[in-house]
């Protein structure tokens, strides 16, 4: 791999984890690293990425790009591709990643492929992964043509930890204004259902069938756990239970004690939100789910057996 462009992103000043799992990405592939940070009054963040890994990290720095716009973002990646002449420009997998990646695709007539977890030297080609049919299968794809865009899952790499001297180097803007406006962030609602500080969280996927049983079978294992309940997305989009109860990557992060997951698959997106926990249970009737590849303990069985059982068993070892 002869030439890797980064986009970097900066959350509440600071670079994003997601930044550093970037650049690991890139360092694992090889060749020249060459970074970009997106921002205005960055340059704190941009000699702190030089300095952690980032290689040569150009600089768009511009009131306009105080906050996130898809046309201000867009033009400074076209400009730092066209100064730069990537193979690779890596985007992180976030909202803005969604959207500004294929506005560059477009732009640029370049191949992208979204949600990559892994990207591997092939001789001359790379070959990108991603999961398919959620999580079932692992797909391997080429994109032809240069430069190739791929947008990265948050959490599939761990973070760079190195340190490495970089250099920052200005980056030249288009000084129109952009045609959209910013007005406001509105932060949802916890809604009293904050998960992450909790210690022990039982949550419940789609395995568990139907909403009723997210009462019937899952909640006397929370209450004899004295855990919070939580769920994945899909138990989430179907309205069976409220958002704030969303772990993973468009959900909470967390990183309880005691992460019991029932009837979980564990997609990398459900995985990114919940594996720095303590100690990690699972519980799938399917030996094969993924979520066994990170449990500490995992348990091949139905769940309305096994979590009934369970519930019961903590339940008079505590005295219940
Ligand atoms: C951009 C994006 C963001 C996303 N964000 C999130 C996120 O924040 N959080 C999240 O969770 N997902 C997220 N997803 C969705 C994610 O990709 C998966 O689709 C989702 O996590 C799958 O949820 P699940 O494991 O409950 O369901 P499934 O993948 O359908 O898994 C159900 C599991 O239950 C098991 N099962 C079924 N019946 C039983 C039984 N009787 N006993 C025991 N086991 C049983 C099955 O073997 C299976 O492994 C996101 C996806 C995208 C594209």
């Amino acid at each position: 791999m002869a030439r890797t462009l980064i986009v970097a992103e900066i959350q509440n000043g600071a670079l994003r984890e997601a930044t550093l799992e970037l650049v690991a990405l890139a360092r694992k592939l090889g060749g020249e690293l060459v970074s970009l940070v997106i921002g205005s009054e960055v340059s704190g963040q941009a000699e702190t990425l030089a300095k952690q890994g980032g290689g040569k990290v150009l600089l768009a720095d511009s009131p306009k790009l105080a906050n996130y716009n898809s046309d201000g973002w867009a033009d400074a990646i076209q400009r730092a591709v066209s100064a730069e002449a990537p193979d690779l420009v890596l985007i992180s997998n976030t909202p803005s990643g969604w959207d500004v990646a294929p506005k560059v695709a477009a732009a640029l007539d370049a191949g992208i492929i979204t949600d990559v977890f892994d990207i591997e030297n092939e001789g001359d080609e790379l070959a990108f992964t991603r999961r398919l049919f959620n999580g079932k299968f692992n797909g391997r794809f080429r994109i032809t043509g240069s430069p190739r865009i791929a947008t990265i899952q948050p959490g599939a790499t761990a973070a760079y930890e190195g340190s490495d001297g970089g250099s920052v180097e200005p980056l030249e803007i288009d000084s129109a204004p952009p045609r959209s406006e910013f007005l406001e962030i509105r932060m949802a609602e916890a809604g009293g259902h904050d998960l992450s500080k909790a210690e022990i969280i039982v949550s419940g996927g789609r395995g568990l069938a139907k909403p009723e049983n997210f009462d019937a079978v899952l909640k006397p294992l929370v209450d004899a756990l004295g855990a919070q309940m939580g769920a994945s997305r899909p138990v989430v989009d179907a309205g069976w239970l409220p958002h704030e109860y969303q772990v993973g990557s468009s959900g909470q992060l967390v990183q309880p004690k005691l992460y019991v997951a029932v009837g979980i698959s564990g997609a990398i997106q459900h995985l990114v939100g919940m594996k720095s926990s303590n100690y990690i249970l699972a519980i799938n009737k399917d030996p094969d789910a993924p979520i066994f590849e990170i449990a500490d303990l995992g348990v091949v069985q139905d769940l309305f057996e096994f979590v009934p059982k369970l519930a019961a068993k903590v339940k008079s070892a505590k005295g219940g």
